[in-house]
């Protein structure tokens, strides 16, 4: 789940007074009975790396749709390693196009129970939270997939395209199953776009208000290059004209003086403008002026500036790393520079090899490392726009719904790249002050929780209903 600048920047503009949480009990429907119940024993399977358990965990899962009708051959646990997907297709009429793919993950990241306050692999309510991990990262989101799933077949809804769960095993990691997914079982992903889970969301003011709620629309790609300078070396009482430390360095100048071109897409213009609304000062104007018109110089000018803007208008590449030589008095034979790229969607991960090797010249060795993997905005369809924000406004009626592009990866990046529109719109609000995913003492509001039930029902019987 990802904050945005903008839920930054409007609580500053907005003076928030302290309110004590009420903890109310509220006696529950019976779908958010299940739905605790099925994020309950979630919590309890240890789906970090290397327990083995996330098959475990499918399982448990794959019978619960098995025993609400699901047939068997719509049913697919796909292993991977110690890890697996679940992928589970609900079948619709067929009138309403291409299925929906509804993302989540099942792995979670490690927790030391000797850490923590509260045993981390038990649901906890405690002062109107649900403590655990994986309670905001991402169990919600797949008790809330599954429940919603169960919820409609009890209720017997057809819809009129099939609604698929695919739910990978290793996001946290190796990503392994997300990509096993997009490249060996393409006919289950057959999709007219994906909607994902573990993207997006709203943020709540400190007093529990709603802020904002923004849909995920866009991944930048990470990718890290080397440049490399080999030298014959020599002793270092006899000093060459040539030096492969002294190339190294001549050619990070380069890198350092190099600025990529200014970009922007459809998601970047939403974002600025509905931040340019609430940023202070010649910030916002800055980025009023860039909404209105991205090739205006003095707003470019003026968010480059800005160590937290410049990379939403471009790509960045920074020198992170060094090493070179192997003793004091040698003449050195190599020296190798770590570059750290984010690339605006859109733009080849070569390309800005070439780019790179192009700045600072044929003396130097520029190669890709780690095998990165690029992905393009998704188009900021109306279908989707409207039937999400129509979800939230249910729940929150009113709230600003924004696009947004992460600068981090999830696996949307990969159904991306493999041409999947995908819009990350988790269903949970919470505050800054309560994000703990991957940290210690991981919680969500209750109110979050069974608020986000309401909200993917109303989403999938909106988007997967007659029009
Ligand atoms: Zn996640």
């Amino acid at each position: 789940m990802s904050r945005t600048l903008l839920s930054a920047l409007i609580a500053l503009a907005i003076a928030a007074p302290c309110a004590a949480a009420t903890n109310a009990k509220t006696t529950l429907t019976p779908e958010q009975a299940r739905g605790r119940e099925i994020y309950s024993k979630l919590i309890s399977y240890k789906t970090s790396e290397g327990n083995g358990q996330v098959p475990v965990m499918a399982a448990w899962l794959a019978q619960q749709f098995r025993d609400a009708g699901i047939p068997d051959a719509d049913i697919h646990l796909l292993p991977v390693g110690e890890t697996a997907s679940l992928v589970v297709r609900y079948r619709g009429d067929g009138t309403g196009g291409k299925p929906i793919l509804l993302m989540a993950h099942m792995d979670v990241v490690a927790a030391d129970p000797k850490d923590w306050t509260r045993d981390p692999f038990t649901l906890i309510e405690e002062n109107g939270y649900f403590f655990g991990r994986g309670t905001s990262d991402v169990k919600d989101g797949v008790a809330t997939l599954s429940s919603t799933f169960l919820r409609l077949k009890k209720e017997k809804f057809v819809p009129t395209r099939d609604l698929v769960i695919v739910f990978t095993g290793d996001e946290e990691t190796q990503m392994a199953t997300t990509q096993d997914l997009v490249n060996n079982h393409k006919d289950l992903l057959d999709a007219d776009y994906a909607l994902n889970y573990d993207g997006g969301g709203g943020t709540l003011e400190e007093t529990g208000q709603p802020r904002t709620y923004s849909i995920q629309t866009a991944e930048k790609t990470y990718a890290d290059y080397e440049l490399t300078v080999h030298n014959p070396g020599g002793h270092s009482s006899w000093p060459r004209p040539d030096n492969a430390i002294y190339q190294l360095a001549d050619a990070l100048k380069k890198v350092q003086a190099y600025k990529f071109p200014t970009m922007w897409n459809d998601t970047t213009l939403a974002e600025f403008t509905a931040e340019g609304k609430v940023a202070p000062g010649e910030l916002g104007a800055a980025m009023r002026d860039f909404a209105k018109n991205p090739r205006d110089e003095a707003a470019v000018e003026r968010l480059t500036r800005d160590t937290s803007q410049i990379g939403r208008t471009r790509t960045t590449c920074v020198a992170t790393m060094l090493r070179g030589g192997h003793a004091k008095n040698a003449l050195p034979q190599s020296a190798v520079a770590n570059i750290n790229c984010r690339i605006f969607p859109g733009v080849a991960i070569e390309d800005v090899r070439k780019t790179l090797q192009e700045q600072v010249g044929p003396g130097v060795e520029v190669t890709t490392t780690d095998h990165p993997t690029a992905s393009d905005a998704s188009p900021l369809r109306p279908d989707v726009m409207e039937a999400v924000t129509r979800a939230i406004h249910k729940i929150h009626p009113g709230v600003q719904v924004v696009p947004n592009q992460a600068s981090g990866a999830s696996d949307g990046l990969y159904f991306r790249a493999a041409g999947i529109p995908t819009y990350g719109v988790g269903g949970m609000f919470i505050k800054d002050s309560d994000s703990f995913a991957h940290g210690l003492n991981e919680r969500v509001p209750v109110k979050g929780f069974y608020d986000g039930l309401d909200y993917w029902y109303a989403l999938m019987k909106d988007l997967g209903g007659k029009h």
